[in-house]
């Protein structure tokens, strides 16, 4: 075991100027700080991501789990993925409805299926199926969240643990209003979430952009086939979603512990931690 690890989380690249994100930030630095504890105790990078995002969609601050904001037919509809670069399983939901951790479901059908996506009825028949824990009322549990850039809003977590894995996760209310059925980058692997042993990386912003880039994946490949720095590479693909028209940002490590998190929306509550010491949050430049 080395002693280096390194951590990354966001709560969507939808942050408004106008708006303060103080109560989000102090949550993001709590949560931080216990990931970096089970960092520093070597646990795996991907029970940390899941741990992270799970008590991120919890938290009702980000458009995600509790702050899911509904579709055009007032229903919530999540999506969620993870991914461990260490052995390149993956798990994802699509539309999902009614169940309390997104994430968690994904992970089980990364560890419970041989799938790597469960869409729609299917994914809640899974996750009834394996006990995952409902949303009893969603009326007053969802606190629809409001966030700028047409209601866009994600939380992710990207880390490097200390046996040198590397692990990602993203979890989405997706775009506040959206068609019914409508699924984003979120839960489509290598586009908003992608881990292999060169990056991990987690997206947030107009899933149809980072889609059409195959985003996340994306940071790895430029990695390996261009020979980009990580810094290089996400701000790479961060441009290429500009350069089609798109907003958003990422956050990504890679296999030393650097850490990046580009973004062009105004925009992009973020946290970072490292084994160098190394501690930041912040929402906007
Ligand atoms: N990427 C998400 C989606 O398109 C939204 C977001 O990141 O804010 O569903």
């Amino acid at each position: 075991m080395s002693t280096i690890w390194a951590l990354a989380l966001h709560g969507g690249a939808g942050a408004i100027a106008e708006r303060v994100y103080r109560q989000e930030e102090e949550h993001m630095a709590g949560l931080l700080e216990e990931g970096a504890a089970m960092l520093a105790r070597g646990e795996s990078a991907l029970d940390v991501v899941t741990a992270m995002a799970e008590a991120l969609e919890a938290s009702g601050l980000h458009q995600a789990g509790k702050g899911s904001a509904p579709n055009s037919d007032g229903d919530v509809e999540l999506d969620a993925s993870v991914m461990d670069g260490a052995t390149r399983a993956a798990g994802a939901v699509a539309a999902l409805r009614g169940f309390l951790s997104p994430i968690r479901v994904a992970r089980g059908v990364m560890e419970k299926t041989g799938h790597v996506l469960l869409a729609g009825r299917g994914a809640d028949a899974f996750a009834a199926a394996n006990g995952f824990a409902r949303v009893e009322d969603p009326k007053s549990y969802y606190r629809t969240a409001a966030s700028g850039l047409a209601g866009a809003g994600t939380i992710g977590a990207v880390a490097r643990d200390a046996h040198g894995r590397l692990a990602a996760a993203t979890s989405t209310g997706g775009i506040q209003g959206k068609m019914p059925g409508r699924v984003g980058d979120t839960p489509i692997i290598g586009a908003g979430c992608w881990a292999d042993g060169r990056a991990a990386v987690s997206c947030t912003g107009l899933g149809e952009y980072f889609m059409r880039v195959n985003a996340a994946a994306d940071v790895s490949a430029r990695i390996a086939y261009a020979g980009a720095s990580l810094a290089e590479a996400a701000q790479a693909v961060i441009d290429d979603v500009r350069n089609l028209g798109g907003q958003g940002g990422l956050i990504a490590v890679d296999a030393a512990g650097n850490i990046a998190a580009p973004f062009n929306s105004q925009g992009m509550k973020r946290g970072i931690a490292s084994s160098s010491g190394l501690r930041d949050v912040k929402t906007f430049r």
